[in-house]
């Protein structure tokens, strides 16, 4: 037998591995936004008139005028250039969840041959990469090819440094010449401020006067796995698919969970301290890091800020920790689901909404007036998730998070909400009209107090929970570890606009009926609930229980894979709301649905793909390989009148036969094309092709452990979770 040398090479230079250094670095308060052009570089840069146009669009997003703009983008070259700058880029966010950009120099040269740098307004807001290389869905039609970038002034440009220059980043939106959003900023920015026009009227009902506009924040925790990229590099599933397609489940997992406790391993730590000094420099304020539950997994959390520039730096980050863990060795797993039988990666995505006068509104706070406007707004979240919950399963929907999604690891695919013990209560009397308010509004009181006493944190996180209330926010959990936090975000944002728009037209004739504004919070609340109270469960979601209440007796959705939770982009429920908030015309809508659902297709196929080629070409000889071994030894060894069960060699057999017949059933499968619609053909890749990959997949991991180990032509789950 000959040992398969690239997996024992892997394991020979992860062995020699050392920690690696970073230079020394400045204290938080040195490097903190060094490479931002934020509202503090530009007051120092811009004049007053312009600083002050510049200021109130960041903070209301007012369009900024053109001359402004010219007068900014001169600021900002002169503050690049002098940072070692010598290109400038727009960063946009097309409808894949990847970053784009189209890096551009400063330079003009003279008629006389001299360099000279110019940037002036027009380039600043206008940028004009090819469209026809994103994909557009049923845009492609319309608008032939075309696509352009604009600079977003409210999020703010940044440099990007490598070891041999520097380039401006300009934080844009992309749209087609006509106008239609082609990216996953636009439909944000729209979803805040269909928010904001909504919260406002409900606000102005409840008699406040003075009301600034309202934005949304978000935290989103971010989950990872770091493997070594000596193994991960000769895992070619690992390389193109971002996971193990195939694998043996090794003989320690993470049941003892000493992971999660355990001290951080100092090349993971030294990973940490240098990607955090980038974050710092970026102005990204990276909050806290631990270990997670599967061996080589771990979390990092910046804290919360504004959910447009969160987004941004959301994608940000992922660029840089794939970045950063190469420099240091290792590959950055930011898929779902990398280790079959092992913790899955999600990315937990907090969510509030507020402004400067009234404060968060999620948020209980302490009068009567504050706990009003709670739970109207709660109120609103809960009816958003009861009737638009196929949609934010739709968000959130990725061949990738089907993996983990409903698989005891993570939440359901059932889109419940958990308000915390004292909450539902609240919700319930409310429902059931047992919080009554008086004239008087003695017995009104009563429930205000027993809000009042509502403790911000309960020390109960129901964990099985997708959407989960945490004392000044919600939770949404069930969000993947590679999504952009843009389509939670923009789902989150419309479904409170629509709920917001439902309960003023409900408020209003109950105010003018002449009732207290307590009396008609609590009719509209109770009217809410008695449609909308089934979606509120504080249970256990993983249980099977749980899964037929909620279909049978709740009458909720659940919805296993993508290709079932895509076309609730197409229900003309979701149509009318995307409509009527102006946040996605229905074209714009149709267009996602068509590019998801490629994408899904896509995915599964290049899966498919690399597990025929893997298991024909890699794991196949090593059976083959060690057949050959076992009968050439049994022959010698009959040659001295020993005989040799042939128990492992048959299995060997036996098994490598069955592999080799679902990859041919797998590779006819792939063949068919005559579908007669998207629906169908993403069927097929959840259903047949999927099943069939998980046949493959079964022989082959039963062929793992059968094989001579020094044969194994991949590394194993036990290297790659354990060795570091
Ligand atoms: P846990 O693991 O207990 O859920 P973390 O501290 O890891 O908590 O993450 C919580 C995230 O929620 C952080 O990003 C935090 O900044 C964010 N967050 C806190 N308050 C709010 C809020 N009002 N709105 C949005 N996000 C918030
Ligand atoms: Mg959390």
């Amino acid at each position: 037998m000959s040992a398969n040398p690239s997996r024992q090479q892997a394991i020979q230079t992860i062995t020699s591995r050392a920690p690696i250094a970073v230079e020394k670095t400045d204290p938080l308060g040195k490097i903190w936004a060094e490479d931002v052009f934020n509202l503090d570089r530009m007051e120092w840069a811009l004049s007053k008139s312009a600083f002050k146009s510049m200021k109130k669009t960041v903070q209301t997003g007012v369009p900024l005028d053109p001359g402004t703009a010219e007068v900014v983008a001169a600021a900002m070259k002169e503050w690049a250039v002098s940072k070692g700058a010598k290109f400038f880029s727009h960063i946009f966010y097309p409808m894949t969840n990847i970053t784009a950009e189209k890096h551009d120099g400063f330079i003009i040269a003279d008629a006389d041959g001299s360099a000279i740098t110019e940037f002036s307004g027009s380039l600043l807001i206008k940028g004009e990469p090819d469209g026809s290389s994103f994909p557009n869905g049923s845009l492609r039609m319309t608008n032939a090819a075309r696509g352009y970038t604009a600079w977003d002034p409210t999020s703010p440009a940044f440099i990007m440094h490598t070891d041999n220059g520097a380039t401006l980043m300009i934080p844009s939106v992309f749209m087609s010449w006509t106008g239609e959003s082609l990216d996953k900023k636009i439909p944000l920015l729209r979803s805040n401020a269909a928010m904001n026009t909504a919260a406002q009227k409900v606000l102005a009902l409840m008699g406040e006067t003075e009301i600034a506009t309202l934005n949304s924040s978000c935290g989103a925790e971010q989950e990872y796995f770091l493997v070594d990229s000596a193994f991960a590099n000769s895992r070619p599933d690992l390389l193109l698919a971002g996971r193990t397609l195939f694998g043996a489940p090794p003989a320690k997992g993470q049941e003892f969970d000493d992971h999660y406790f355990g001290a951080i391993p100092a090349r993971v730590q030294v990973f940490m301290q240098d990607y955090e000094d980038q974050l710092y420099k970026l102005g990204i304020p990276a909050k806290t890091h631990h270990n997670e539950v599967a061996p080589g997994q771990f979390e990092i959390a910046p804290y919360f800020e504004a959910a447009n520039v969160a987004a941004d730096h959301q994608q940000l980050m992922m660029t840089l920790m794939k970045a950063t863990a190469k420099k240091h060795g290792f590959t950055c797993l930011l898929h779902e689901k990398p280790f079959a039988g092992v913790n899955g990666s999600g990315k937990h995505v907090n969510w509030s909404v507020g402004n400067s006068t009234q404060g968060n509104l999620l948020d209980p706070g302490n009068t009567p007036n504050e706990n009003l406007l709670f739970l109207l707004f709660c109120g609103a979240v809960i009816r958003g998730v009861h009737l638009h919950g196929p949609l934010l399963r739709s968000v959130i929907a990725s061949a990738s998070n089907d993996h983990r999604l409903g698989a005891n690891e993570a939440p359901p695919a059932i889109l419940s909400v958990y308000l915390g013990d004292q909450l539902e209560k609240v919700f319930m009397d409310i429902k059931e009209g047992n919080l009554k308010s008086t004239a008087e509004g003695g017995e009104m009181d009563l429930g205000l107090t027993q809000i009042l006493n509502f403790k911000r944190d309960p020390g109960d996180r129901n964990r099985t929970s997708p959407f989960a209330f945490t004392g000044n926010r919600f939770e949404f959990r069930a969000v993947g570890s590679s999504q952009s936090v843009s389509g939670p975000l923009v789902a989150m944002n419309t479904m409170l606009a629509d709920s917001l728009n439902w309960i003023a037209g409900k408020l209003e004739p109950e105010l003018a009926k002449g009732s207290s504004q307590a009396d008609a919070v609590v009719a509209v609340l109770q009217e809410l609930m008695n449609e909308h109270g089934n979606v509120v469960f504080g249970g256990d979601g993983y249980s099977e229980e749980w899964h037929r209440i909620a279909v049978e007796e709740r009458g909720l959705k659940n919805i296993p894979t993508t290709a079932d939770a895509l076309p609730a982009l197409r229900e003309p429920s979701v149509i009318e709301m995307f409509k009527n908030t102006g946040v996605l015309s229905p074209v714009e809508l149709e267009s996602r649905f068509e590019v998801y659902a490629e994408q899904y297709v896509l995915s599964i196929e290049v899966e498919a793909k690399l597990v025929i080629d893997m298991a024909t070409t890699m794991i196949y000889p090593a059976a083959i390989q060690y057949l050959g071994s076992l009968s050439a030894t049994s022959g010698g060894l009959a040659s001295l009148g020993v005989a040799l069960d042939n128990t492992v060699a048959n299995a060997v057999a036996e098994h490598a036969n069955a592999m080799m017949a679902s990859v041919g059933k797998l590779e006819q499968a792939l063949h068919k094309e005559d579908f007669d619609s998207t629906e169908e053909h993403m069927q097929f890749c959840a259903g047949t092709i999927r099943g069939l990959m998980d046949e493959v997949r079964a022989s082959a991991d039963t062929l793992e452990t059968l094989v001579a180990d020094e044969l194994w032509p991949l590394p194993k789950y036990r290297e790659m979770l354990f060795i570091k």
